[in-house]
């Protein structure tokens, strides 16, 4: 049988996407995937020895968790088992309103959407019900741009944006809606100058803030369908559990170097995010789009699957990817569906919920929220350096002192060749995913400080290395923190 292995996890496959087993069952199979890889292991089973909670296993287009016999399903030739980790039926329409109070459409409404109108399946009625629908875009980065730009194009009526970011010139790779004169601009406002050339009669609502636990549910309130372009585990679960409490849809896309998925969430019967990854990987183990990198097209791809979710709700035609994730490969143009089921211990959207109100889901997800660096921190507590999980947080400004003074430490950077390749502060390169195996080449009897991009990796790193004795720090900000403080021609990624 044949095991697909997803992008994230291929770096402990030496690349392969597809493992071909021989096994009688689910176990079994499993077991022999580690033999032959047993890098893979401690990504795939917790030290219980049980599979970790955010790794999904599919037989063919089931979830191994739903079958009966769960792991000790029998396997036979020409089966495929999905490994899916977490990484970013015909429904009545959402828009409620009795027919008669939909707005009318104008002349211009009628010149503009006429391909639609003659459509049987959007109509004049169909026509209304978007221009009456109300839609959230979660994030206007490289899934709310295609998402915001057909929506709008559609003729929903009013469109939220939610982004606090500005335009970065490496955002223009993917994020079209953005243009090389917005550089430097709020997003929100990017956005919605492109949205309003785009249609002058859409209402469009800027909501300049990062989501949080304390403002989502009052944002979403006013919306009848919420998309999810976020590109962090924070924010997705957020999104997920204000749409469950406020029974709100959730047309969710997420993407990752050459992969995609796509679902509808938090419909009244269909499941949730949660119902599928109850919890976030650990922080560091599948690397964001910042690290891990992303085709500059897949956003597109993707986003536009959301979109046709958005309008099939609104006009409650056809079938929605409700109890459906779809997954989409860029790279051999494949899309496949697997079934999702509604989890009856679902902690948001099951019977007996644990969730009923919003957490701290920087907490939750294992991540620190927004800090003050710890140029800042140093600056003002004097010499002592913080620490985090035992390990020293050195500043920058703090390893450019020791250099200047020609204390030279071992740098050790722990990021992925191609991004050595982009800038590095002369380092020595060990991927954070090879280091339990090159330990032989970092020295024990110096001073090492470890630096990634901008501080996550190089803290595991660090982590790992103190285990194993050796004296480190971990470089606060990264190379990313190197060239906004103390050279900018280190180029930024
Ligand atoms: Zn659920």
């Amino acid at each position: 049988m044949q095991i697909h292995i997803p992008t994230p996890l291929r770096a402990y496959t030496a690349q392969k996407s597809v493992v071909t087993v021989e096994a009688a069952n689910v176990t079994a199979a499993l077991d022999q995937l580690t033999q032959a890889h047993p890098e893979l292991r401690r990504h795939l089973f917790g030290e219980d020895g049980k599979l970790r909670a955010f790794v999904n296993l599919y037989l063919n287009d089931e979830d191994v968790r739903y079958l009966p016999d769960r792991e000790a399903t029998a396997v036979h030739p020409g089966d495929a088992l999905s490994i899916i980790p977490s990484i970013a039926g015909g429904a009545p329409s959402v828009v409620e309103a009795p027919q008669a109070e939909l707005p009318e459409l104008t002349t211009d409404d009628l010149q503009r959407y006429s391909r639609h109108l003659i459509l049987p399946e959007v109509g004049i009625e169909g026509q209304r019900k978007l221009k009456a629908a109300r839609v959230l875009c979660v994030g206007t980065g490289g899934l709310g741009a295609p998402l915001a730009l057909y929506l709008a194009a559609a003729g929903v009526g009013t469109l939220g944006l939610v982004d606090f970011d500005t335009v970065d010139v490496s955002n223009l790779q993917r994020q079209i809606i953005h243009s090389t004169p917005d550089v430097g601009l709020l997003k929100v406002d990017s956005a919605a100058n492109k949205l309003h050339a785009l249609n002058p009669a859409l209402n469009i609502v800027k909501h300049n803030t990062m989501l949080t636990s304390a403002n989502a549910l009052e944002i979403f309130r006013d919306y009848d369908i919420i998309a999810d372009g976020t590109d962090n585990f924070q924010t997705r679960y957020l999104v997920n559990d204000a749409c469950v409490l406020l029974n709100k849809p959730n047309a969710y896309g997420s993407i990752f170097r050459f992969e995609g998925q796509c679902s509808v969430f938090a419909t009244k019967e269909g499941p949730c995010y949660r119902c599928l990854y109850p919890e976030p990987p650990p922080p560091g183990l599948v690397p964001s789009c910042a690290e891990g990198g992303v085709l500059g097209i897949l956003p597109g791809l993707v986003g536009v699957l959301q979109a046709t979710e958005v309008i099939k709700l609104i006009l409650g035609v056809g079938e929605p990817l409700i109890g459906r994730l779809l997954l989409v490969d860029a790279l051999t143009t494949k899309f496949r569906e697997l079934k999702l089921r509604k989890s009856p211990d679902c902690p948001v959207c099951g019977p007996n919920p644990t969730v009923t109100e919003l957490i701290d889901y920087n907490q939750f997800c294992g991540v620190a929220g927004a800090q003050e660096s710890v140029t800042e921190t140093v600056a003002k507590q004097g010499a002592a350096l913080p620490q985090q999980n035992g390990v020293t947080q050195i500043p920058v400004t703090e390893l450019k002192r020791r250099r200047d003074a020609g204390e030279n430490p071992f740098v050790l950077d722990v990021r992925e060749p191609w991004e050595y390749q982009i800038a590095n502060i002369g380092g020595h390169l060990i991927p954070q995913g090879e280091l339990a195996t090159r330990l032989a080449e970092v020295p024990k009897d110096k001073l090492i400080v470890v630096q990634c991009k901008s501080g996550g990796r190089s803290q595991k790193a660090a982590e790992l290395l103190q285990a194993q004795g050796y004296q480190v720090e971990n470089l606060a900000g990264g190379i990313t923190g190197w060239a906004n403080e103390i050279d900018p021609k280190v180029a930024k990624y």
